[in-house]
């Protein structure tokens, strides 16, 4: 049976365009989509919108616009953004759909009746940035909001809280008990340490409509609305159908990988396992958090500013040359720093240099000395098969990559591929084997199997750079990039080469004239 998998990025807030950083979420659930599936795995991925509070309200406003026109303006940017950049989501999820406000109100009335929510009194520090209350050990010595490095404003008013506090003990349990609830391990360690140390408050799950009107209306009290993050967390389930008995797929949600930037692990820890376990349901399986992209570089930062919106950078270097950089560069978990500089010595030395200039050198040969196969009767020699073998090598690195979320690895597990069919080409010389007509079933041999390795990159690049892997599969008369041509003992025959794919272009700098104008 096919093991099944549910893939997850945070719906994005429509207070901003799609930048850097939502990409690169967006760029990784998709990775791992395409490795699962080539796998086997039946996988759904899910992204989209979160639309409702305080701040919507506030943009929509200034913008003279109804926050539902806001929403719909910016959700449609993500979705394009993401289908122009070929991101291969199966649900694009939206927090303003009738089946999503369903959702949030059934979730509500059941906690309501599992006496899990009260009515309270409460006067306190309110942060119209974060859009809640804030706790004293939240404020700054000089009593500002951390996050926003403004003074909240002092307000009183009545709300709904969700008894959250009741859960802290079993939050630590969980956490202790599942290592992979939170990935990397440094993020589990990090929330265990709060809830240990800090004594868990409850959630304030309400607005009033005197100050906000946009948000899904309280089932129990019409003069509410709810807050944005409990709407907004409760998509991930939702989205499985539930709480509708007969189209929950509850064996899909217990498969849940959530991926999300490390900004908001507390709100996906603390606030949303508790909510579900208030709700008798199972937190996801692992939360997958990774670090920021900081834009650095010192003169080229001012242009960057104007690049960074992902689709531009496919638009101005080459399609995949992001996705393959972010992959590359980034350690998961940690911070890295995006730099034009360093992005263009990456595309250049792996893309353009290493894999590209091998599939066309390769091909180029073949297609020039009518290459297909090993001749009749041709024997391997051992430096053949050493680098056949080094193919098993790769692909082993390759999954264990994928398991243990070191994603940088699984680009090198294909680049010391490439390194190693490099080196075989230069000990062959299959280009003085061409010139002499003694030499020819060697030449045949040779070049048969650099196909054979080249078609098995096709296959290891897929997750990472999908079109130019079934660029490459094409040339080489393979319909879909199947594991089977990595593990594949024999050489097989292979088509004649018809046209040797363009896959990547060398990139430049911006020129300095184009630099000032930006
Ligand atoms: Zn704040």
């Amino acid at each position: 049976m096919k093991n099944r998998r549910y893939i997850t990025t945070p719906l994005y807030y429509v207070n901003a365009r799609p930048h850097l950083g939502h990409a690169y979420t967006t760029i990784m659930a998709d990775v791992v989509k395409r490795h699962y599936t080539q796998r086997g795995d039946e996988v759904v991925f899910l992204t989209g919108t979160d639309e409702h509070g305080e701040k919507i309200a506030q943009i929509a406003a200034r913008e003279g616009k109804a926050p539902q026109q806001l929403a719909d303006e910016v959700s449609a940017d993500f979705k394009e953004t993401w289908e122009k950049m070929n991101l291969s989501f199966d649900i694009f999820y939206r927090t303003t759909s009738p089946s999503h406000v369903a959702a949030v109100r059934e979730a509500l009335t059941l906690l309501k009746s599992k006496g899990e929510i009260e009515f309270r009194e409460y006067e306190g520090n309110y942060c119209v940035g974060c859009e809640r209350f804030l706790t004293d050990t939240e404020l700054t010595a000089d009593g500002t909001c951390a996050d926003h490095q403004k003074k909240p404003e002092h307000r009183k008013e009545g709300n709904y809280f969700f008894l959250m506090s009741n859960y802290q003990q079993k939050l630590i349990d969980h956490l202790e008990s599942h290592p992979e609830s939170i990935r990397p391990d440094q993020y589990r360690g990090e929330i265990l340490s709060f809830l240990k140390n800090e004594k868990l408050g409850d959630l304030c799950i309400s607005r009033p409509k005197s100050r906000l009107t946009w948000g899904i209306e309280l089932p129990f009290d019409s003069n509410f609305v709810t807050y944005v993050w409990v709407d907004a967390l409760l998509n991930y389930l939702a989205a499985t159908g539930w709480p509708d008995a007969q189209k929950y797929d509850e064996k899909l949600w217990n498969e849940a990988v959530h991926l999300i930037g490390k900004d908001i692990v507390k709100t996906h820890s603390v606030y949303w396992f508790s909510i579900l376990m208030a709700l008798g349901v199972k937190p996801p399986k692992s939360l997958n958090v990774n670090g920021y992209w900081l834009i650095g570089g010192t003169k080229m930062s001012k242009s960057l500013g104007n690049v960074v919106r992902p689709l531009d950078v496919e638009g101005t270097y080459g399609r995949e040359t992001l996705r393959f950089y972010l992959l590359r560069e980034m350690s998961y978990g940690n911070d890295s720093t995006f730099t034009l500089e360093s992005f263009v010595n990456s595309v250049n030395a792996h893309l353009a240099n290493g894999i590209g200039n091998l599939c066309s050198r390769v091909l180029t040969l073949c297609q020039k000395n009518g290459v297909t196969q090993v001749p009749a009767g041709a024997k391997l020699e051992s430096a053949d098969q050493a680098l056949l073998d080094r193919r098993a090598q790769a692909l082993q690195e390759w999954n264990a990559a994928f398991e243990e979320l070191k994603y940088q690895n699984a680009v090198k597990s294909w680049s010391e591929l490439v390194t190693a069919c490099d080196l075989y080409i230069n000990e062959q010389k299959p280009w003085a084997l061409a010139k002499d007509p003694a030499q020819s079933g060697r030449l045949h041999t040779v070049l048969t199997v650099c196909m054979q390795v080249i078609e098995a990159l096709g296959v290891l690049i897929y997750p990472v750079l999908p079109e130019a892997s079934l660029k490459i599969c094409g040339a080489l008369g393979l319909e879909t990039p199947d594991l089977s041509a990595v593990t594949r003992a024999e050489v097989r025959a292979f088509p004649a080469i018809a046209e040797v794919p363009k896959l990547f272009m060398r990139i430049a700098l911006p020129a300095p004239e184009a630099d000032s104008k930006a």
